[in-house]
């Protein structure tokens, strides 16, 4: 999985912070975290290729998170071939998009896009393939809102030297990978023997929310938590009235989640220089990192 972070900003873009926008790099799939305005450029100076969104996650629809969504689409729309995305969103996420879409000519032929309105109670399994699934659950801000994880599935990996060395070969590697033990000469041979578990790594997402139960239970035991923080501990007072986080907020969550590697964005544009964060956010978690607008990182 490889992360780029297209927008860090909360609320309106400065000159060094584009609005929301994270695009995931899954094995070639492009799976993109809201879409501020602006989510195309970026892209475009990050060497994105937007044909290649699949799936848009989005967490709820203030405009920093959503601006740039209409526009998205119907650049998408414009390619010659037919394609499909699908688009998860809190519920009434369908009926938005069918109003945005209305307000603009949009002339949509070749593009399919599946909506899905997510209603999870706590935290539920929202979709699920061959790699991956992903869980959502809603979080606490002044609008309904969504955290999601993505967390890959175990996968056994053949050693091949041990695979020569029993004679595996063919039918059997498929039956092994599948964790069945076959017969090989008269000698049993289990998946054990030649194969080992890659454990699947698990990415949160934590956008525009105050300390709330279920943002602790999406991140649990994740290896990488991306999770908003829009203050420093002095406006402790703002970030609960405005339902947004500080570093100690985030940090809490990150700890009690158990959380491996902390990557805080939304930064408010109160900030020129992020050096106060970063100090507060090291001395609570140390494994921590503070997003840059175009960051890339490896999961
Ligand atoms: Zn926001
Ligand atoms: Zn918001």
């Amino acid at each position: 999985m490889q992360i780029t972070m297209l927008g860090t900003g909360a609320m309106v873009p400065t000159k060094d912070r584009n609005a929301q926008g994270i695009f995931l790099d899954y094995n070639g799939e492009g799976i993109l975290f809201d879409c501020g305005e602006g989510t195309q450029r970026q892209m475009n100076i990050a060497g994105i290729n937007r044909h290649r969104i699949k799936k848009i996650f989005i967490t709820h629809w203030h405009g920093d998170h959503i601006g740039g969504l209409l526009p998205l689409l119907e650049t998408l729309s414009n390619k010659e071939s037919e394609h499909k995305i699908t688009i998860f969103g809190p519920k009434d996420t369908s009926k938005r998009i069918d109003y945005l879409t209305k307000t603009v000519d949009f002339k949509n032929n070749k593009l399919e896009i599946e909506i899905v309105d997510l209603n999870p109670n706590l935290k539920e399994k929202v979709y699920e393939n061959e790699d991956y699934y992903v869980e959502a659950a809603f979080l606490d801000h002044s609008v309904p809102c969504l955290g999601y994880s993505i967390v890959e599935k175990d996968k056994r990996r053949m050693k091949n030297k041990e695979l020569e060395k029993y004679s595996v070969k063919g039918r059997n590697i498929g039956l092994l990978q599948k964790g069945e033990t076959v017969e090989i000469d008269g000698k049993e041979v289990t998946p054990e023997m030649v194969s080992y578990i890659e454990k699947g790594k698990k990415l949160t997402v934590i956008l525009d929310t105050y300390v709330c139960e279920t943002a602790i239970m999406l991140a649990e035991n994740a290896d990488f938590l991306i999770c908003e923080c829009t203050y420093t501990q002095e406006y402790d007072e703002k970030a609960r009235q405005y339902k947004h986080l500080t570093t100690e907020n985030a940090a809490f969550i990150a700890n009690q989640a158990n959380a491996q590697k902390l990557l805080l964005t939304h930064f408010s544009q109160r900030y020129k220089s992020t050096d106060k964060l970063y100090e507060e956010i090291k001395s609570f978690f140390p494994e921590s990192q503070l997003a840059f607008d175009l960051m890339k990182i490896k999961v």
